[in-house]
């Protein structure tokens, strides 16, 4: 995911760097291992061009991923979607990154980010931006799967799927309060003794 920053121009250039599997399963064992899956190959398109040598590159992903819906367990597909805008100034090293992290970044990718994923430094003439799509693609991914917001989910009582049938659980088990609980606890001790 390479950029090479020298060739850029004030007129802003398209590119595209697919999401290839090798590097979905080295970054995202752990979306793998929760059972979500790539559907297809998801895309990164974006636009990049210097201005004032600030580096500005706008862009979003697309794809989509088959998870796991987390209340009703169905399998359902989740539209990986995201936008982002990104600008790069020439470091300099009396303002650039003054912790480790960022200083290995920069050597690493030529690249590092600020404090936020919207603003950060480069040099070179050659930047990877591995990591900051590493980030863009981590940010779409749901941390809690729903096949839709309002997902009503199973029963807890009776395992039925609620967005095809409805049961009567419900209304039999409303939460007690604590009180309730203990008259009961209550009464079967002055049952019992
Ligand atoms: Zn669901
Ligand atoms: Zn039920």
């Amino acid at each position: 995911m390479k950029l090479s920053v020298d060739q850029l121009k004030e007129a802003p250039e398209a590119f595209r760097y697919p999401v290839e599997r090798d590097w979905w399963a080295e970054h995202f064992a752990d979306v793998e291992a929760s059972g979500a899956q790539l559907v297809g190959e998801p895309e990164i398109r974006l636009a990049a061009r210097v201005a004032a040598e600030n580096v500005h590159i706008e862009g979003d992903l697309e794809g989509i991923l088959d998870a796991e819906c987390a209340r009703c367990a169905k399998r359902y597909r989740h539209a990986l979607q995201d936008s982002f805008q990104l600008v790069l100034a020439p470091l300099d090293e009396e303002v650039g990154p003054s912790d480790e992290e960022g200083r290995a970044a920069l050597e690493r990718s030529g690249m590092c980010l600020g404090e936020d994923l919207e603003s950060g430094w480069y040099r070179g003439g050659e930047i990877d931006l591995g990591d900051f799509l590493t980030e863009v693609v981590s940010l779409s991914i749901p941390i809690q799967p729903l096949c839709r917001d309002d997902c009503p989910g199973l029963c807890p009582i009776c395992g039925i799927d609620r967005t095809e049938k409805n049961c009567i659980c419900e209304e039999e088990t409303k939460p007690a309060s604590p009180f309730a609980a203990l008259a009961v606890l209550k009464e079967k001790r002055e049952g019992s003794s």
